[in-house]
């Protein structure tokens, strides 16, 4: 198993560092985040003990559950699954620079209320749903300047950038759309200049669309399956 994380990772190495060839785009500017929902501490350890820093939970619970165990490993931890608002305060105490997933003001408002109340500021992202699914949470875009608006008068709240899941197909030319709509909206965020916002993550693709949102302007791609095997739940499990 050791030996497949680390041969994984380096395919997923060269695909992000051919990605980055073929649109002129320096490879340091994009980030390998490892999503690490349903793998066990001892296999994202093969990772951070061999180069890699990044990590992303979807679920609070498996986040507590693995905490411990990973506690000693030097590591960064993004959240990037659905936030209830009754579990914020428990991400208060699991270590996560930044939340990737903010996609509603009620959950901003509740974060800003703990986080103020504890004096700590997180980082965020705006989660903006590009697919127009049903099924994903995030923004819808014509919302998200609104959202972006709104949560840069927290001051708890560190906005870092947009996130986005793109739709899930086999025509890399509709995945394109969403990670398009993705940069255009940072692009008129940007033009903006709304005070206390920062534009400059895009987090957009995975471990079958990475090439795609690497064209299109990513700087962090979340890659799970690729890197650790597919994975028993299907992901409606952590996306509903
Ligand atoms: C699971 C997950 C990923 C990684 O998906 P893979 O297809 O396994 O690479 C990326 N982003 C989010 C939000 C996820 O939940």
């Amino acid at each position: 198993m050791k030996e497949d994380i680390l041969h994984n990772l380096s395919i997923i190495n060269k695909r992000i560092k051919d990605a980055c060839e073929k649109s002129g785009r320096n490879p340091d500017e994009v980030k390998l985040l490892l999503a690490t929902k349903t793998v066990s501490p001892e296999h994202i350890k093969v990772a951070l003990e061999n180069g890699y820093h990044l990590i992303g939970e979807n679920k609070v619970q498996e986040l507590k559950e693995k905490y411990e165990d990973l506690k000693a490993t030097p590591h960064e931890n993004h959240f990037i699954g659905h936030l209830q608002t009754n579990k914020i305060k428990e991400i208060l105490k699991l270590g996560v620079t930044c939340i990737q997933s903010l996609d509603r003001l009620e959950l901003a408002e509740k974060l800003h209320q703990k986080f103020s109340a504890e004096n700590k500021t997180i980082e965020v992202l705006i989660q903006v749903n590009t697919s127009h699914e049903e099924s994903k949470f995030g923004i819808p875009p014509d919302k998200a300047i609104e959202l972006v608006t709104k949560v840069s008068e927290f001051s708890t709240l560190k906005i870092k950038g947009l996130m986005t899941i793109g739709l899930f197909s086999a025509e890399t030319e509709k995945i394109r759309t969403c990670f398009k709509i993705l940069k255009n909206l940072q692009q008129e965020i940007i033009r903006e200049n709304i005070p206390h916002v920062e534009m400059k993550e895009l987090s957009m693709g995975m471990s079958g669309d990475l090439e795609t949102a690497i064209e299109e302007g990513a700087t962090i791609v979340r890659v799970g399956t690729a890197v650790f095997g597919a994975r028993i739940y299907p992901d409606s499990y952590y996306w509903n």
